[in-house]
């Protein structure tokens, strides 16, 4: 069986290409958010199909969704002849925009190398076309396999997920009542099985002073100065701190196995964008962004009360300091149980393939996986898909055809193996 089934998916490895080419030819650019509909239209044809019953939902009123902008998703389902599992593959339709420094034009799907290069290749319109190839020769293979599939294709990733993953799990459309399995073929390499994220804060400290003229600075009081005694303050303590904490945690890169902190951007005094010079002014404001990426084994209080205390200590020590902070944004960190289902299906699947035991990971960032574990409330879910998690985001982006295959065949043979109970 797993012979055959490996044959299909290499019959259609110009079909995969192919398919992968359609999808980023689609400039799904995220902000703001385009061509969603077309995108979903596409894959939604081609699994309609093959047998799958489509839908094309908006998500309206979620952040960004307009009559310009609206937030489509495709969610196709194939129920299979008898009851059984229910595997779910979801993959976000939306790409970053291209940015400076390409060679190639970033959505003309070039094939050079054994590669396709162009924004979404590798992040992640190779890993939907794959699932769906994968889906297909499966179906050419066992006709009457039980229990269902879906394919989901999804608005958002890149800014959140709420319009989208997040969208269709508070719609019922995603959760433990619709899905047993969950595969989220994000690049993570073909090689690897992702087991989750770590956590993010994301915050606002804005210090406060007294505007008065720059010839004058001592008649005001500087916020910009205060915000200073807050980096020395990071620098001095809470850097050294986030350094001390290690994690367990298998996070790929090695640098990322510790807390971090970037400090993403500051803005005090006066605004700029103005034709001419400044005028001298003392700046009464000064707010700082931080993004805080946090461990499994540190709780959120404690995450937040690192800096809570550290501008308190500064407010009762440091004359006229005053400041506020703004929760932004927050996820909690998530881990699949390495002995869930859904793993052992594909690390066996990818040890059928490519003769090798898998790496398991946890990626630095988050995707999707929180709202399926959240609001879904579905833990047996992970990310596996072909592409090099490093060329995400980059100029030049691609995904190699052989990685685009082989991960096609992981995932035909997870697949079998999860829907038929044949896993070890
Ligand atoms: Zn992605």
């Amino acid at each position: 069986m797993i012979d055959r089934l490996l044959q299909q998916v290499e019959a259609r490895r110009d079909d995969l290409v192919e398919f992968t080419r359609e999808l980023v030819r689609i400039p799904t650019v995220n902000p703001p958010g385009d061509n969603y509909r077309d995108c979903a239209e596409l894959l939604g044809r081609r699994l309609a199909a093959h047998g799958f019953e489509v839908r094309l939902l908006r998500a309206l009123g979620t952040p960004g969704d307009s009559d310009r902008y609206p937030r489509y998703n495709l969610i196709a389902r194939r129920t299979g002849t008898r009851s059984g599992p229910r595997i779910h593959f979801n993959g976000h339709i939306d790409v970053v925009e291209p940015g400076l420094g390409w060679t190639v034009d970033p959505f003309a799907a070039t094939v050079a190398d054994g590669r396709v290069y162009g924004r979404g290749t590798c992040d992640m319109k190779g890993g939907i076309a794959a699932a769906v190839i994968a889906v297909e020769a499966l179906l050419a293979c066992c006709p009457d396999l039980p229990g269902s599939i879906e394919i989901s294709g999804t608005a958002d990733e890149e800014s959140g997920g709420y319009g989208g993953v997040a969208w269709l799990c508070e719609q019922g459309l995603l959760t433990r009542d619709t899905a047993d399995h969950v595969i989220i073929p994000e690049p993570l390499n073909k090689d690897r099985v992702c087991l989750g994220h770590r956590g993010v804060w994301w915050a606002e400290i804005e210090t406060f002073g007294r505007i008065a003229h720059g010839s004058m600075p001592f008649l005001g009081d500087s916020a910009i100065r205060h915000m200073g005694a807050v980096l020395d303050a990071f620098e001095g303590e809470l850097f050294p701190l986030l350094a001390t904490k290690r994690t367990g945690m298998p996070v790929v890169p090695e640098g990322a196995r510790q807390s971090t902190l970037n400090i993403n951007s500051v803005h005090g005094g006066q605004s700029e964008g103005h034709d001419g010079l400044p005028s001298p002014l003392v700046a009464d404001s000064c707010r700082l962004i931080i993004d805080r990426r946090f461990l499994i084994e540190e709780p959120i209080a404690e995450v937040k009360s690192e800096v809570t205390r550290l501008l308190e200590r500064l407010a009762a020590t440091r004359a006229g300091f005053r400041f506020a902070l703004r929760d932004l944004f927050e996820v909690l960190p998530t881990l699949t149980d390495r002995n869930a289902p859904v793993v052992r299906g594909v690390a066996q699947a990818i040890q059928q393939v490519l003769g090798r035991e898998p790496d398991y990971v946890v990626s630095p960032g988050t995707y999707d996986q929180k709202h399926v574990d959240r609001i879904g409330r579905l833990h047996n879910c992970i990310a596996y898909g072909p592409g090099i998690l490093d060329l995400a985001h980059r100029p030049d982006e691609y995904v190699d055809i052989q990685d685009l295959e082989d991960a096609a065949k992981v995932m035909a043979v997870a697949t079998w193996h999860l829907l038929t109970g044949s896993a070890a």
